[in-house]
């Protein structure tokens, strides 16, 4: 029988640990979230940031350009945040337009203020196991792992997807907690032969339901970290199961889509014996986590 393991709880105890860490500072922490043009997800995933900063007495600015901001003005606005002492935290909201160099602004954050764990400093500090502001959705899933008392250590590790926000810092982390650790991505061969020795399983590929029942170990820990929004009515049958179902497809008649993660539930309920569902798992956490890293970075700065 799979266990469920709730991103909800954790994300829970782990805001109110930092409120808790919050109050017994003189000046609270101050996280500065900079959004760029009208992108639907964006805007959700800003306010999402600005209310758990609320709710663990961080204080949060919040600032919107419009999408035809230019690359130079964006630079400028985050030199002058690294250089306020008031600030703590400094973070892009990705996806920015494009003709705006991502890279080029995520290194432009100080590494001190880089809350979200992307700059190559912070990577690097990574990659080589040091002290460092780690990337949230990765660190969450440690989160998760860990406070669901899993064992890491010496457990085969199979990480699907390689990317600087998710696949590779995850894999890193993994190997900080002494897995042995694996990595898939698109171009990976006889994939599911790796999958199945896994005993974590993480998938953080982009493609709803893609990890199935023969990619999976009997009584894996799953950890699905995709979020894709499905539309078509036959995938949403093939994907979940009766306990479900109804709900899903009423999600799709009326909002126009439900949202799934990269790993098909009811392959993980036959197969798994922990699994994180999408919504309520590894996305709570995210959140959480940053408002973890805001803190951290604001310990770390003024120490
Ligand atoms: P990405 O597109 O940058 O990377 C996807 C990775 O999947 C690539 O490395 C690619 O090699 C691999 N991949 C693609 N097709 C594959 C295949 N057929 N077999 C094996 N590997 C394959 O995506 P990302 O930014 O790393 O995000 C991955 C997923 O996680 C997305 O669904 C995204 O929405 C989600 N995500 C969730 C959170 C969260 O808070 N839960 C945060 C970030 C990303």
């Amino acid at each position: 029988m799979v266990k469920i393991l709730s991103g909800k709880e954790i994300a829970e105890v782990i805001k109110r640990e930092v409120a808790e860490e919050v109050k017994k500072m003189s000046i609270p922490p101050c996280l500065h979230v900079i959004q760029v043009g009208n992108n639907e997800a964006s805007a959700v995933y800003v306010a999402n940031k600005i209310k758990s900063a609320r709710e663990v007495g961080i204080i949060s600015h919040h600032t919107h350009f419009s999408a035809t901001i230019t690359q130079a003005e964006l630079l400028e606005k985050i030199r002058q945040l690294n250089v306020d002492d008031s600030v703590d935290g400094i973070l892009v909201q990705l996806p920015l337009p494009s003709h705006i160099n991502e890279d080029m602004i995520l290194e432009s954050i100080h590494p001190e203020k880089d809350v979200d764990g992307f700059n190559p400093v912070n990577a690097g500090k990574l990659f080589q196991g040091k002290q460092t502001i780690p990337p949230c959705t990765p660190a969450g899933v440690i989160e998760i792992l860990k406070r669901s008392h899993i064992a890491i250590e010496g457990k085969k590790a199979v990480v699907i997807g390689r990317s600087n926000i998710v696949g590779k810092p995850m894999a890193m982390m993994l190997l900080q907690e002494n897995a042995t650790v694996t990595i898939c991505h698109s171009r990976t061969e006889n994939l599911e032969r790796i999958t199945a020795q896994a005993d974590i399983l993480i998938a953080a590929i982009g493609k709803a339901g893609f990890i199935r029942e023969k990619h999976i170990k009997e009584g894996a820990v799953v950890i699905d970290v995709g979020i894709n929004k499905v539309t078509d009515e036959s995938l949403v049958r093939e994907l979940f199961d009766q306990t479900e179902l109804e709900k899903r497809l009423k999600a799709v008649k009326e909002k126009g889509f439900t949202l799934v993660g990269d790993v098909s539930p009811k392959s993980a309920k036959q197969k798994a014996g922990f699994f994180t569902p999408v919504p309520g798992g590894v996305g709570l956490l995210t959140v959480a986590m940053l408002m973890k890293n805001t803190l951290k970075a604001s310990q770390l700065r003024r120490n």
